[in-house]
């Protein structure tokens, strides 16, 4: 068993489901007071809170409830994230900025309201879930790209401003994870299980990410391990960004 969080609270936005329920499981076992904070935390085995991280009133209530609960907080995952298809023709105004206030806003509400107690923290860490999509130029993701563009950009703004403070930033860039998420698009084909073996088959280690494989990657940039690393991003995604492979 490993202990590496242990005496230390974490919280993980979005971690009701996938990539976010798999990192919430791998800090509790590495011994961290996990609280989940998601729009429909219900299911959770963890200290569930519901937030939505598009309302800052939603965000500052939700983080103290944490403080509440567990006396402290010394580590946020910043992963809460939704999707957005097509090329910059394809969404309105009103979901550009819809998708830029969950996936880019949301990540600097949570953080702002939890660094006076990241600050008081002997082990503080952020990470972010960003994607291969900041740096990738994917086809058809001209919202979604931005977005996770802006969490690369920002992860790095973040790490230069706080690592005096001893909080460190940094994000971990998924390629195509199996989740719920890519679930919800593989059903929407015509024939979801050729579907599936296909989107397997255009990895360059022949499947998808796993979650634990994600979150794997996370513990280490948010643990002690990974004290004297800042304003990386770690690329989970079968050697894509490597390989300088892109899906075309
Ligand atoms: P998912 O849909 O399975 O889970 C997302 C969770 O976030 C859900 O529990 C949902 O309720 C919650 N959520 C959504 N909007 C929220 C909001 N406004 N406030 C609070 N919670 C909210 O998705 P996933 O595949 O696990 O993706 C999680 C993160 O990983 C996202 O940031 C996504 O961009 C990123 N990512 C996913 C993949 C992939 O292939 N699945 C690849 C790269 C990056």
């Amino acid at each position: 068993m490993s202990t590496e969080f242990e005496g230390l609270a974490a919280l993980v936005t979005g971690g009701a489901s996938g990539i976010g329920a798999a990192i919430a499981d791998r800090l509790a076992a590495g011994g961290a007071k996990v609280a989940v904070l998601d729009l429909n935390p219900a299911g959770s085995p963890h200290f569930g809170v519901e937030c939505n991280v598009a309302d800052d009133a939603s965000v500052r209530a939700a983080v103290d409830a944490v403080v509440r609960e567990f006396g402290r907080l010394d580590v946020v995952i910043n992963n809460a994230g939704i999707g957005a298809q097509g090329d910059i023709a394809a969404n309105s105004d009103e979901e550009w900025l819809r998708v830029l206030d969950i996936n880019v806003v949301g990540i600097a509400r949570v953080s702002r309201a939890a660094l006076p107690y990241l600050r008081e923290s002997p082990a503080a860490a952020i990470v972010n879930t960003c994607s291969i999509a900041a740096t990738a130029g994917l086809p058809q993701r001209a919202l979604y790209s931005a977005s996770k563009g802006a969490v690369l950009s920002l992860t790095l703004a973040m790490a230069a401003d706080h690592i005096r403070e001893g909080i460190r930033v940094n994000c971990v860039n998924p390629g195509t994870v199996d989740t719920p998420w890519v679930g919800r698009l593989l059903d929407s084909a015509a024939d979801p299980a050729a579907e599936r073996a296909a989107l397997n088959a255009r990895q360059p280690h022949g499947r998808m990410v796993d979650p634990a494989e994600v979150a794997g990657a996370v513990a280490y940039l948010a643990s002690p391990l990974s004290g004297s690393t800042s304003g990386t991003s770690l690329a989970i995604d079968g050697g894509m960004q490597g390989l300088r492979l892109r899906p075309v």
